[in-house]
């Protein structure tokens, strides 16, 4: 491990992502009113909520709701197994793009002596400011384009990805080449 926290300090190559975390089917919430004793079900009294920092957030992946938090992980992504550099439970209604700043910033405090070099992002993280921070800090962004956003063209469109997932370059079409001067 001290070896990655040394190369580290130098070179850090960050990729950051939120993923949901169910903490309960619904919001943990209790009253303290009397009204249930007297017939009255539906008031509109305060509540006590045993856990205020998780909330209500979207799950993209499946599709539905969910009351927990959402996990955003920091990562090495130039280490053998995208070793977790800094972890932070945001609550589930928080974008990732967000998330991002919550937990990199936080980092920053923490970890103030790794070097970051580069980060990875997916489309939940395309917007400007992201850009210039990224520029003004001489940090390399890799991040996804929101097509949503109404690009039309792609920056950069002379590869495609073959089914072994390597990128296959449009005037190299004969993806077998590759793989044979790769032996
Ligand atoms: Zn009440």
């Amino acid at each position: 491990m001290n070896i990655f926290l040394k190369s580290w300090r130098k070179l850090l190559a960050l990729a950051g992502d939120g993923t949901p975390v169910v903490v309960s089917a619904r919001e943990r919430r209790h009253r303290f009113c009397h009204c249930a004793s007297k017939g009255i079900n539906n008031c509109s009294c305060d509540r006590y909520f045993s856990q205020p920092d998780c909330d209500m957030g979207w799950d993209s992946s499946r599709d539905c709701y969910y009351h927990g938090y959402d996990l955003y992980m920091l990562v090495a992504s130039d280490s053998d197994s995208d070793l977790p550099v800094f972890p932070l439970l945001n609550p589930a209604s928080m974008h990732d793009s967000h998330g991002f700043l919550h937990t990199f910033f936080r980092m920053r405090n923490f970890l103030p002596d790794f070097n970051v070099t580069k980060v990875l992002l997916d489309s939940a993280h395309d917007a400007m400011p992201y850009y210039k921070y990224f520029r003004r800090k001489r940090i390399t962004p890799f991040i996804d384009l929101n097509e949503k956003r109404g690009i039309k063209t792609k920056y950069k469109d002379d590869f495609t990805i073959g089914k072994d997932g390597i990128p296959v370059l449009s005037h190299l079409n004969n993806h077998d080449d590759y793989k044979s001067s790769d032996k």
